[in-house]
């Protein structure tokens, strides 16, 4: 029989399966095999800023922070307490789905840091993580012309279009006694009722923002200070004037939005007669020391319409007519007044926040 030599197909084959042999790993029958681990991924770099920013918080020690209070929030790291099991044991509580697990964890915001700059003057760092976070407050709704707005939810409302329970008058013959409030309430609002006097709130207020809606009649009668004349003094004292002063020329320290009698708003941003307009007030009380003597002036800021008239000007005293006030010592409170000056004026929505001290 003929010796035949290998095709090349059959070397093919030869050389394919050796290679396939080289590659297989090396396995010695009656060993067992070498478990290798895998190694160990790299560290992702991390950002320049964040590296230095650990390298000043472990060279910078913390400066303890004197405000236990503060100190004492939980941070956010801390855990939300538990709920007991009675307060979760409602039927109409559905179990919640529960959320696919992500690949990835979760990023969590940068909410602050506690090695910033300490600001000037004050015991907080800028960006502060331990510095007390404002409280949340709802605001209201705004006004339009035919619904008047409501109040944010921390205000006390001195009227929303229902009565005047938290108003009253002061009797003319015995002022130390408080009358009930006669003044008309109606469609919403209530008009200054010409002979029944001043209104005022029964509670008494120092700092305080408020909010106030009036409207001067929509039948112009009078001129000057005979038109649609109103105020609303802050702790029975210091006067904001309610005046139309749309077309109506009077002295500029008695216009609408004036200190009476002290400083003149800065522009005249009176709507027309009938038209509602709107108040928006920051008072600070004035300040006195044990002894009596002024220390701090009665501060005002004023908006009429969203215009700013007065950012925090000073009352030279209580409103006067015709004269230069003085302090005398007040009460650090007094009630809200709206003076009846013979004119129908009406007001609507009124809310005030007190403002016991300031933010931090
Ligand atoms: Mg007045």
């Amino acid at each position: 029989m003929p010796r035949r030599f290998p095709t090349p197909l059959t070397l093919l084959c030869l050389t394919f399966g050796f290679a396939a042999i080289g590659a297989l790993p090396t396995i010695s029958f009656g060993q067992e095999a070498e478990v290798v681990s895998p190694a160990p991924s790299p560290e992702p770099a991390k950002p320049a800023d964040e590296k230095a920013s650990e390298e000043s918080a472990s060279e910078k020690p913390i400066e303890p922070i004197p405000n236990e209070s503060a100190t004492n929030e939980p941070m956010p790291s801390d855990p939300a307490p538990a709920e007991s099991e009675n307060e979760v044991a409602d039927e109409n509580v559905v179990d919640m789905p529960a959320e696919p697990e992500s690949a990835e964890p979760k990023k969590l915001p940068k909410l602050g840091v506690a090695t910033g700059p300490l600001l000037p003057g004050q015991k907080w760092r800028v960006h502060d993580i331990r510095r007390p976070r404002p409280v949340t407050v709802t605001p209201g709704e705004l006004s339009t012309y035919d619904k008047p707005g409501t109040a944010p939810g921390d205000a006390i409302v001195l009227f929303d279009g229902t009565d005047l329970s938290q108003w009253c008058h002061v009797d003319r013959e015995d002022p130390s006694q408080l009358t009930e409030a006669q003044w008309n309430v109606e469609a919403g609002s209530f008009e200054v009722t010409s002979g029944k006097g001043n209104l005022q709130t029964i509670d008494s207020f120092g700092s305080c923002q408020l909010h106030i809606e009036w409207q001067a009649p929509a039948e112009v009668r009078g001129d000057s200070q005979g038109r649609g004349n109103s105020g609303v003094f802050f702790m029975d004292a210091f006067e904001v004037q309610v005046l139309d002063s749309y077309n109506n020329r009077t002295y500029a320290d008695g216009q609408a939005g004036a200190l009476y009698g002290q400083y003149s708003p800065m522009v005249n941003a009176s709507r027309k007669p009938g038209e509602w307009q709107i108040y928006d007030i920051i008072f600070e009380a004035p300040k006195f020391s044990l002894e009596g003597e002024l220390e701090e002036p009665a501060l005002i800021t004023v908006m009429h319409n969203g215009i700013f008239l007065h950012h925090a000007r000073k009352y030279y005293g209580p409103t006067g007519g015709g004269v230069i006030p003085k302090y005398n010592p007040l009460s650090p409170a007094g009630p809200i007044r709206l003076q009846e000056h013979g004119n129908p004026v009406r007001f609507r929505n009124i809310w005030i926040r007190p403002v016991n001290q300031p933010a931090e």
